[in-house]
């Protein structure tokens, strides 16, 4: 484990922006968490962050006055396997395309989140998916460390509630109450090939419709009216840029930093765009993207 002080943060998010974290540490293992210093700072656990991979976050432009706890345990096992299924354990920092790798060899299937960034702590802390899947569908257990009671837990679906993009453990009766360590998942057997052949199709889906470069990914959700993206397209926001922040010509939907963004920028744009679309449809859109202040609060 290690403890850094006045740590940038921007490198350890997609967008890459955000200024200096007061206290950062990287967590590696499971003695760790018992660790004296760092049993003071989860102390203060309103103070806290946890970070996965970062593609689902921004972090303010003052940084971040408080502790970010990086997770870094990125071991997957096998648990077991019959003919058609295969149980995987992923530690919470385990990146999801080594998920799918370690997968496929096994002839099991990842392979409609295997072009979603980040890691598996992240996906299932925000229940995230494709049009057709979320992690919550393949999800059976997961160990978390209980911040209050020092301990390790083990907690089933029922603990997290999960809806689309979100899980209790994001709401505020349980958000830095709980680390999530590991992942344990249920995949179907299948052909290695057709994992291969859907997996490109996937990577070519992306590719065609989805921009490359410094973003979040989608911004906001879906509303129940339609896609984001076709509101934001129908309102003219392919292109539109306000200062180093722009929303995709390829992707309405992906708001991008030209390398040069603040988060004041991003901020800015979101409510621009909000404001516009629900002058022009009435529609109100909510953000996917976890723009976060100084203390770790959600921005509006
Ligand atoms: C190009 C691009 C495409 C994307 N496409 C998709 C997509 O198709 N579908 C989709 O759902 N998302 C998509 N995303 C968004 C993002 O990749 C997902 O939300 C991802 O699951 C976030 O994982 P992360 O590890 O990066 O999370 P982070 O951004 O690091 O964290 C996100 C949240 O999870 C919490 N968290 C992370 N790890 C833990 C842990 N161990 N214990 C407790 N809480 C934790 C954090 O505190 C934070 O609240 C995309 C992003 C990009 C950049």
């Amino acid at each position: 484990m290690k403890f850094e002080y006045n740590k940038p943060l921007a490198k350890y998010t997609t967008f890459r922006v955000g200024g200096n974290s007061d206290i950062f540490v990287t967590i590696e293992k499971k003695e760790d968490f018992y660790n004296p210093i760092f049993s003071e700072i989860l102390k203060n656990s309103e103070n806290i962050f946890i970070l996965g991979g970062g593609s689902n976050t921004v972090f303010s432009d003052n940084g971040f006055r408080g502790t970010v706890i990086y997770m870094n345990n990125r071991n997957i096992e096998k648990v077991s396997e019959n003919s058609e299924k295969c149980i995987i354990k992923c530690e919470s920092g385990a990146q999801i395309m080594p998920i799918f790798m370690f997968a496929k060899k096994n002839s099991a299937d990842f392979s409609p989140f295997s072009t979603i960034p980040g890691t598996i702590g992240g996906a299932l802390a925000g229940n995230a998916g494709v049009p057709k899947m979320e992690i919550s569908d393949i999800f059976i257990e997961a160990e978390l460390f209980d911040i209050e009671k020092q301990e390790f837990i083990t907690v089933d679906t029922t603990f997290f509630n999960f809806v689309y993009r979100h899980s209790d453990l994001q709401s505020d009766n349980k958000k830095n109450k709980y680390i999530i360590w590991s992942v344990t998942l249920q995949l179907q057997k299948r052909d290695i090939a057709e994992i291969e052949s859907e997996t490109k199709e996937y990577l070519e889906m992306r590719k065609q419709k989805q921009p490359f470069g410094k973003t979040g990914g989608s911004f906001f959700k879906n509303p129940q009216q339609g896609a984001a993206g076709m509101f934001l397209d129908k309102a003219e926001f392919k292109n539109y840029k306000h200062g180093g922040a722009f929303f995709s010509e390829k992707h309405a939907n992906f708001l991008m930093s030209d390398g040069t963004a603040t988060q004041k920028d991003i901020i800015e744009l979101q409510k621009i765009a909000q404001t516009k679309i629900f002058e022009q449809f009435g529609v109100t859109l909510e953000r996917e993207v976890r723009v976060l202040d100084e203390f770790g609060k959600l921005t509006q």
